[in-house]
């Protein structure tokens, strides 16, 4: 196949030019680092955690929020201050990001896989809803790239089941079910501010939730179980899981352009949409009155056997792209019965593109283009 003419902003220069993520570091977060490095106050005390904390309470409409050390921790200190373990099953959609199964394993509770929904992407909630068992403790909602899980179904579901509820929001910082934030739903939600989120903070997390009984297990457990009135007095066994104060400055930088970086973002989906139009694939879209916060820009092809020679030609011309997860059940250390036809069908065939907020209408135009060709190149072959 012979590499197809794109715009002359394309040439062999930008070979390798689009990555799928670049983290949009802009506004105070040099003024805030240096403030960090300048006051000494680097590791895990000092005023930006408990700023960025209640600004990022504050911004999704949340009671409380605490900071930790990454989105996969934020997880298991939720489900851990949660009370889940051995003996537990939490039900859980198979098509996610492996941090949101291994720290269900890691509680020693056991996850119970369900199907998506073609059109959003988003867990199953009847599906969830038939898996249900007497060990069931919890439905683990994770708002996958970008778009809100159905959250009044499965708030009613947990509800008519007495299940806690816990939203892994890592992908989905901004998304709007609604009106409402996600991670103001459950009985906790986690974030992750991993260098490809929406926001970031290097490396980092956070766990919200409106019970101030969890949030102070959270704290405690967080903090080496430490006692509030005697000094290194520990009597239950937690963990290190703190946010440095430089994470945090960066974090408090970045909620401050968050409005900016979701603006662009959601300019981005649309130039995407409009680029994209009548090829054998769909774009990832909004569906019902839903704010999507377009973690990833997705494009799901039509024929499986597309999805793979479409990324190489991409690759060919400088765009990188990601496949979308596997199916976590069919790892080996998770592996579980069952099949989840939709899940399998849309790991086989999405594709997430360049994503970031930086990115400018030529990039996207090239992206476009570079997809369009593909399937014209595959016309004149066949
Ligand atoms: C990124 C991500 C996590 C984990 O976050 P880290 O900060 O990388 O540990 C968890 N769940 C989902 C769905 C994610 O995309």
């Amino acid at each position: 196949m012979k590499s197809a003419a794109l715009p002359s902003s394309f040439g062999a220069a930008n070979l390798l030019q689009i990555p799928v993520y670049q983290p949009y570091l802009g506004g105070n977060v040099s003024r805030y680092v240096n403030a960090c490095l300048d006051s000494g106050w680097i590791s895990s005390r000092g005023d930006f955690v408990s700023k960025f904390e209640t600004g990022f309470a504050e911004f999704i409409g949340a009671n409380e929020a605490t900071s930790v050390a990454n989105g996969t921790v934020a997880i298991h200190l939720a489900l851990d201050a949660l009370g889940i373990g051995p003996g537990d099953e939490v039900v859980v959609p198979t098509l996610t990001y492996i941090a949101t199964v291994n720290t269900i394993l890691q509680t020693g509770a056991k996850p119970v896989f369900v199907d998506s929904i073609e059109d959003t992407l988003q867990m199953n909630p009847e599906a969830a809803e038939l898996a249900i068992t007497p060990r069931t403790k919890a439905v683990m909602a994770v708002h996958l790239y970008g778009h809100p899980c159905d959250m009044t179904s499965i708030l009613a579901i947990c509800r008519k089941h007495n299940l806690l509820l816990i939203e892994d929001c890592a992908e989905a910082f901004g998304s709007k079910w609604n009106g409402q934030h996600v991670g103001t739903f459950g009985d906790a939600a986690t974030f992750s501010f991993f260098g490809n989120k929406t926001i970031t903070t290097g490396e980092g997390g956070m766990v919200v939730t409106r019970d101030p009984e969890i949030m102070r297990r959270c704290r405690r457990l967080k903090n080496q179980g430490v006692s509030s009135t005697r000094e290194y007095w520990h009597d239950i066994l937690a963990y290190n899981y703190r946010m440095t104060n430089i994470q945090a400055a960066i974090g408090l930088a970045q909620l401050e352009v968050a409005p900016e970086i979701l603006a662009l973002k959601a300019q981005v989906a649309q130039a995407y949409r409009a680029g994209l139009s009548q090829l054998p694939l769909r774009t990832h879209d909004a569906v019902g009155d839903v704010v999507h916060s377009h973690w990833m820009c997705s494009v799901i092809v039509d024929h499986p056997q597309d999805r793979d020679s479409l990324r190489s030609y991409l690759a060919e011309r400088g765009i990188e792209t990601r496949p979308f997860f596997p199916q976590t059940h069919t790892m080996p250390h998770c592996r579980a019965e069952g099949e989840f036809p939709i899940a399998a069908r849309l790991s086989a065939r999405g594709v997430n593109l360049p994503s970031y907020p930086g990115l400018s209408q030529d990039q996207i135009d090239g992206v476009c283009a570079a997809i369009r060709s593909f399937w014209g190149c595959l016309l004149q072959i066949r």
